[in-house]
């Protein structure tokens, strides 16, 4: 603005002044022409200073060949020919000239007007006026200096007052940003002052909603995610997620178990590669490419052990029903294969001990039906083997009868408060007796204390009657058996030892289970079921205990039974 209005009042200045100089040469037309026309008048001269005084301009009166005739401030004598000058020049073609230029005459920047003399068709001479231009000069000075002095004073007031409006509207904007970067980083929890009333106000509060509502997205998509994730780690069967690339997404705990792949390392990696089950990625790889669910049951060895795995995989397809992977689901039914062989072989082994005797006692019924003749001794032995027979196949049902009895009812067996002294004295008695028969010393060591446990009597009692049967069974004659009674911290350990034929260590994990018998022939020979230990070892689980086996070879055996004392339970 400033430049713009000191080339406008200059430019409108000279225009201003070449007026006047035009106006001044045109009113000293007449007197030049009266001169020119009867000179030479010496007062011309004269009359121009004086009037060149008078109206503060620079006049002069120049000939047709440039020659200065009359000068207000010179002696035309003294001045060069003025032919070639421009406004002359320009005059002479254009009617008017003017001219801004360096006066060498006066040593000044001179503004020069200069319009042509006619007489009668011919030119006989020039008038030229001229003004100094350093006063105009000294005026734009002083307007161009109050000028830059305003536009720095506005410039300084403007920068100011920008300062204050770009802090009014920055900081809050600055503050947004500093909120939005935090929210990016997952802080939602930042908020805006809202107390401003603008639009910046307005913003703010929008901004402090906006957080607000992602941050409840964030916080139920998280709880989600948590949820399904704590779900997925919590089932027993194995989870395994794949995209459409078949790249793992998703790996449970129980899958990580079951394949032998790590969760953290399989994300994003092809399935084949986490593990070298491969019928896994062939049924996922299966689920993709058909679009259907299949089930497939697969065995994995490993160097603990051989497990059974039912394997379901089917498609996983999102809202539009696009195809996004494939899920398989793996269960891990080892636990239940084990149940089905022990049920299948239970039943074998059940069906064969009870066909054993049968078969036998309808041998003897049959021979002694058909044969007639038999004699009254033979008959006598028959009929004592069946008996013998039937009594072991009702011994077999019976304790057949006590185990599914034990199973059904584990958690329901009577319980109240028995005391094992009264138990161990009072069952021992009838193996003291069979023991004398036997030649073995039945010896029971009670002491006199107080041992009472929360349980069934009955089921106590056969647990001692059991031990004390196969103690008797399986110690030759001559030797020694003993039940004794102790206390051991918060258990009553019922012990029942022998000097018998004792048990190899690879037969004393499984001589608790159903029909298990280290010699079988000899077991049957002596009445035994197989069933004892079974029966024994179920009635101390159903009362909360444990049984142990201590053996050496030749030498014999002893059972412990651990059992918590009522006492301590309290
Ligand atoms: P059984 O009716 O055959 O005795 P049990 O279940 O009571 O069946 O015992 C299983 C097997 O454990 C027996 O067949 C026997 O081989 C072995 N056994 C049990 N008790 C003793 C013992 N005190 N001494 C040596 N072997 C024993």
């Amino acid at each position: 603005i400033g430049i713009l209005v000191s080339q406008r009042i200059e430019r409108d200045t000279l225009e201003e002044i070449a007026q006047s100089l035009e106006a001044k040469a045109t009113l000293l037309k007449e007197p030049a022409i009266r001169y020119f026309k009867r000179p030479p008048v010496t007062s011309f001269q004269n009359h121009i200073r004086a009037l060149g005084k008078a109206v503060n301009t620079r006049l002069t009166v120049i000939r047709a060949d440039g020659v200065v005739v009359a000068d207000s401030e010179r002696e035309p004598g003294s001045m060069d020919n003025h032919a070639n000058r421009p406004e002359i020049l320009a005059a002479r073609s254009h009617g008017i000239g003017r001219a801004i230029r360096f006066s060498k005459t006066l040593q000044v920047k001179m503004m020069y007007v200069a319009l042509p003399l006619w007489s009668e068709d011919e030119l006989i001479g020039y008038i030229r006026t001229a003004y100094p231009l350093s006063t105009i000069d000294n005026r734009l000075r002083h307007i161009r200096t109050a000028i830059v002095f305003a536009a720095g004073l506005s410039a300084t007031v403007a920068l100011f007052i920008g300062f204050l409006l770009a802090r009014h509207f920055i900081t809050p904007l600055t503050a947004m940003t500093a909120v939005a970067e935090s929210m990016s980083c997952g802080d939602y929890d930042q908020r805006l002052p809202t107390s401003r009333n603008d639009e910046i106000g307005k913003l703010a509060k929008a901004f402090n909603k906006m957080a607000e509502s992602c941050r409840e997205h964030t916080e139920t998509i998280r709880t989600d995610r948590n949820k399904l994730a704590v779900i997925l780690s919590g089932m027993a069967e194995g989870v395994v997620a794949v995209n459409e690339d078949e790249r793992v997404v998703h790996l449970n705990e129980a899958a990580e178990r079951l394949l032998s792949a790590s969760q953290k390392e399989s994300l994003g990696k092809p399935v084949w590669e986490i593990t070298r089950v491969r019928e896994v990625s062939e049924i996922l790889s299966a689920a993709l490419r058909d679009k259907t669910e299949t089930q497939r049951n697969l065995q994995v060895v490993t160097q603990e052990r051989k497990r059974f795995i039912e394997m379901h995989a089917s498609p996983l397809c999102d809202g539009q029903g696009k195809l996004v992977g494939a899920l398989a689901v793996l269960r891990d039914v080892s636990e239940l294969h084990r149940l089905e062989t022990i049920r299948s072989e239970f039943v074998a082994n059940a069906s064969h001990e009870l066909k054993t005797p049968i078969t036998a006692i309808r041998g003897l019924v049959e021979t002694l039906i058909d044969d007639k003749e038999l004699p009254p001794v033979k008959r006598e032995l028959f009929l004592g083997k069946i008996k013998n027979q039937s009594l072991r196949l009702s011994s077999i049902v019976t304790d057949l009868l006590t185990l599914s009895r034990l199973e059904s009812e584990s958690g329901k067996l009577e319980r109240c408060p028995v005391d094992l002294c009264e138990v161990i004295l009072a069952t021992a008695k009838t193996f003291v007796a069979i023991g004398e028969e036997r030649g073995i010393a039945v010896e029971t060591q009670v002491p006199d204390i107080s041992a009472e446990v929360w349980g069934d009597e009955e089921a106590l009692s056969q647990v001692v009657s059991n031990l004390l049967d196969n103690a008797i069974k399986y110690t030759p004659q001559g030797g020694r058996v003993w039940v004794r009674l102790h206390l051991q911290g918060d258990d009553a350990v019922i012990e029942v030892q022998d000097t018998g034929i004792g048990i190899e260590p690879k037969d004393r994990e499984r001589i608790f289970e159903r029909f298990y018998r280290v010699d079988k022939a000899r077991s049957r020979e002596l009445g035994g079921t197989g069933l004892g230990l079974s029966i024994v070892k179920h009635i101390v689980i159903a009362h909360g205990g444990r049984v142990t086996v201590d053996s050496t070879p030749g030498t014999g055996s002893t059972f412990r039974v651990f059992l918590s004392l009522a006492s301590a339970s309290m």
